[in-house]
């Protein structure tokens, strides 16, 4: 049971990436540190609603 989520630049608010994540594992939103093409620079991403 896997589920296409998409990453939102907490900075700019870009939603830069789109990953799947396995919701029995991972409960929490995902938090991750991805190259925003935007600010260019690594920034957090989050997981959008
Ligand atoms: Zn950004």
């Amino acid at each position: 049971m896997r589920e296409i989520i998409t990453l939102e630049c907490t900075e700019c608010k870009n939603r830069n990436y789109s990953t799947t994540k396995n919701k029995k594992n991972t409960r929490d939103r995902l938090e991750l540190k991805k190259y925003c093409p935007h600010d260019k620079r690594h920034t957090l991403h989050k997981e959008t609603k």
